[in-house]
C-alpha cells in the first residue's frame, strides 16, 4: 500500500476471476469531488487472467470446500448437496419480494392501486429508488446477526448471487457507475474485519460488472443507539456521520448498497452526502426491508 498525505484509498475492480485491489493517495480534503483517471474497464480485467489461473481459483474453491464445508445462510447446517449455497428446502423458508411493492423503497404492499409504503408517503427521499431483496423476518435476522457479528460473511455469497438473479436486469437498467456500500467506523470493521455491505457490493459487482467504490462513503463516528430514536432524528444522526470519499469526476450515478432497510434513514443519509459530493443520481439496495406498517 502506497500512503500519501496520511489518506490511502482502495478501489476495488472486478473481473470474472476475481477482484483486483489499487490503493491511490488522495490529497486535500475529503469533501471535495477528486478527479482521477478512470479505471481499467471490466472487458480488460476479464481477459486478463488466463485459463492456467482460472483452473488454479477452481481448484482453490474446491479445496476450501472440502476443508471447510459451506454452512446454510439460514439452517446454518452443513450444506447439501455440496457445491449449492443453501439447502434446496431452506429456499422456501425465506420470503422474497413480490409485486406489489412501493415505487421507491421496493417494500411490498398491500394494494396495487397504491404507489408508496406508508413510510415513503411519510418521508421524501433524495434517492430516485430502490428494492429489497427478502422480507425481514426472524430468519433472515438471525441470518443477517450472524453476518454482522460473528463472521459468517460466506451467507453473502448466497445473498448476493440471488439478488443478482432476482434484481440483476434492473439494476443494469438503472446504468450506474458505480456500487457503493454503507460504511461502518474502522473501529467496528477493525473487530468485525469485514464490512457486510461491503462484502454484498463485492458479490454483486463482479456479478453485474459494475465496479465497487468502498472510499466512496465513510463514517466520522459511532452512531449507536439509533434504535430509540424516531425518523427524523435518525437522519439528523446520521447525515452528520457520512463523508465522502473518493468520488471520481466520471461517477455520476451509483447504487448504494445496505443489508437493512427499516426507516430509509441510513440510505437517505448516505444518499445526500454522495449528492452533496457531486453524484447526481443515487439508487438503493437492501438485503433485507421490514414490512410495510
Ligand atoms: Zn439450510
Ligand atoms: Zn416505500
Amino acid at each position: 500500500m502506497q500512503e500519501t498525505n496520511g489518506s490511502v484509498m482502495v478501489r476495488r475492480e472486478f473481473g470474472e476471476g476475481g477482484f483486483s485491489e489499487r490503493t491511490q493517495g488522495l490529497k486535500g480534503n475529503n469533501l471535495s469531488k477528486t478527479r482521477l483517471e478512470k479505471g481499467r474497464t471490466p472487458e480488460k480485467i476479464r481477459s486478463g487472467k488466463d485459463s492456467d489461473q482460472r483452473f488454479c481459483d477452481g481448484l482453490k474453491a474446491k479445496v476450501t470446500e472440502l476443508l471447510f464445508p459451506r454452512k446454510c445462510p439460514i439452517c446454518e447446517d452443513i450444506v447439501s448437496p455440496r457445491g449449492e449455497l443453501i439447502c434446496p428446502e431452506c429456499i422456501g423458508r425465506i420470503h422474497f419480494i413480490t409485486e406489489p411493492v412501493c415505487k421507491v423503497c421496493g417494500r411490498e404492499i398491500v394494494s396495487e392501486e397504491e404507489e408508496l409504503c406508508s413510510n415513503c408517503k411519510r418521508h421524501r427521499f433524495s434517492f430516485e429508488y430502490g428494492y429489497a431483496l427478502m422480507s425481514y423476518s426472524d430468519e433472515v435476522a438471525h441470518s443477517i446477526t450472524r453476518i454482522k457479528y460473528t463472521g459468517a460473511r460466506e451467507f453473502l455469497d448466497y445473498y448476493g448471487k440471488k439478488a443478482v438473479e432476482l434484481y440483476g436486469d434492473r439494476i443494469k437498467k438503472m446504468g450506474v457507475d458505480a456500487i457503493v456500500p454503507i460504511p461502518v467506523h474502522k473501529t467496528r470493521l477493525r473487530k468485525r474485519g469485514y464490512n457486510q455491505a461491503a462484502v454484498l457490493a463485492d458479490v454483486m459487482g463482479k456479478a453485474l460488472g459494475i465496479p465497487v467504490y468502498e472510499e466512496a462513503l465513510n463514517r466520522h463516528k459511532k452512531t449507536t443507539a439509533l434504535k430509540e430514536l424516531n425518523a427524523a432524528e435518525r437522519l439528523k444522526n446520521l447525515t452528520s456521520a457520512f463523508y465522502a470519499g473518493y468520488i471520481p469526476s466520471d461517477l455520476h450515478s451509483v447504487l448504494i448498497v445496505d443489508d437493512i432497510f427499516t426507516t430509509g434513514a441510513t440510505l437517505e443519509a448516505a444518499s445526500r452526502c454522495l449528492k452533496a459530493a457531486g453524484v447526481e443520481k443515487i439508487y438503493c439496495f437492501a438485503l433485507a426491508i421490514k414490512a410495510d406498517g
